[in-house]
């Protein structure tokens, strides 16, 4: 039996590993499908991460973090997480290798995937030109033209990386001004490359047998259509949260969600279910960022301690 099983091994699964297992627990499991540092691993450049003043990328960022947790006892399981149930205060997880793990609080940090923008064609052609990841695709498209679809600041971000690779790269955005922070469009702004066009619905991502090549815009104004030859698509227009494991035999969820099926937690990051927390990207109201939840996972680790006396 686990004291606290952790589901999820980005920044808030990791800091809620570090804090309960330096606090004093000591049987503290985290289950991380893939290599521990979560999404922001496919990041090509940090520069708001408190302390941090060189420009680093999401791998540099969380090299230390898994061995820094490991030092206090932290235990790593590579595993999926599918299904966890509660039942006489007991959590049992259902492992992806079937495997059943009972525990007595979990943390459920399993952040967030990009979200598809629904175009004809996208399914299609993911990875065959389309992507949502310009740090590990952006090289396939060296000296070649390219579109990003999306304004928030992922977008701009990575079609600022996109720039310095390619040749040309078009920033297509369906309001009249991005949602991104004026620091990053100042940035963007700087780069001749980048190919701004604002008030445009992408219609269609065309292709043939060898992939991607091209993308069809039109123009919310005018209605007039237009063909951007590119060879590939890179979309970010959010993202959504990763609660399957929540989801229980009959439909139900394990606790309250929101209707976007964010989890609702309070100040403590405690959900509707007594020694179950949820921290990052899946909660409600999450700013989406490295630090913050960073910062919800210690909070639901000293959190755990304190409902585990
Ligand atoms: C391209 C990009 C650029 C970004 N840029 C910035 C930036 O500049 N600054 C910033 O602060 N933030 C940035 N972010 C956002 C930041 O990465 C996230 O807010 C942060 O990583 C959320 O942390 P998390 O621990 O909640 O979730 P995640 O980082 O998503 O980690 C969740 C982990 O859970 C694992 N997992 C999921 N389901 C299961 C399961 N069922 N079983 C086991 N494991 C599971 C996943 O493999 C993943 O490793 C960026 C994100 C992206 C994608």
């Amino acid at each position: 039996m686990l004291d606290f099983a952790i589901i999820g091994g980005g920044p808030a699964g990791l800091t809620a590993g570090l804090y309960s297992t330096r606090g004093g627990l000591q049987n503290v499991t985290m289950f991380e499908k893939g290599l521990p540092g979560g999404q922001i691993t496919q990041s090509s450049e940090i520069e708001n991460y408190p302390g941090q003043i060189e420009v680093v990328t999401g791998l540099e960022l969380m090299d230390k973090w898994p061995e820094q947790c490991k030092r206090f006892g932290l235990k790593h399981d590579m595993n999926e997480v599918l299904q966890v149930t509660k039942s006489n205060d007991v959590f049992t997880l259902t492992l992806g290798n079937h495997e059943k793990v009972e525990a007595k609080s979990v943390l459920i940090a399993t952040g967030s995937v990009p979200k598809p923008a629904n175009i004809k064609g996208e399914a299609e052609f993911f990875g065959k030109g389309v992507s949502t990841c310009a740090t590990c695709d952006g090289f396939f498209y060296k000296g070649k033209d390219v579109a990003v679809i999306g304004g928030g600041d992922t977008a701009v971000e990575e079609a600022i990386f996109l720039a310095n690779i390619c040749k040309t790269v078009y920033i297509i955005h369906r309001r009249d001004k991005f949602r991104a922070s004026p620091h990053e469009v100042e940035k963007m702004n700087k780069h001749k490359n980048i190919i701004q066009i604002l008030e445009n619905n992408t219609n269609e991502i065309i292709g043939d047998t060898t992939g991607v090549t091209g993308l069809i815009i039109e123009d919310k104004k005018t209605n007039e259509q237009k063909t951007l030859d590119v060879l590939g698509v890179f979309v970010f227009v959010g993202r959504d949260v990763l609660n399957a494991p929540l989801k229980q035999d009959d439909g139900s969820f394990l606790c309250d969600m929101n209707e976007s099926g964010e989890v609702i937690v309070n100040l403590n990051m405690n959900t509707s279910v007594k020694g179950l927390f949820a921290a990052g990207d899946i909660r409600i109201d999450a700013p989406k960022q490295v630090v913050c939840a960073s910062g919800d996972g210690a909070i639901a680790g000293i959190q755990a301690i304190s409902y585990l006396q």
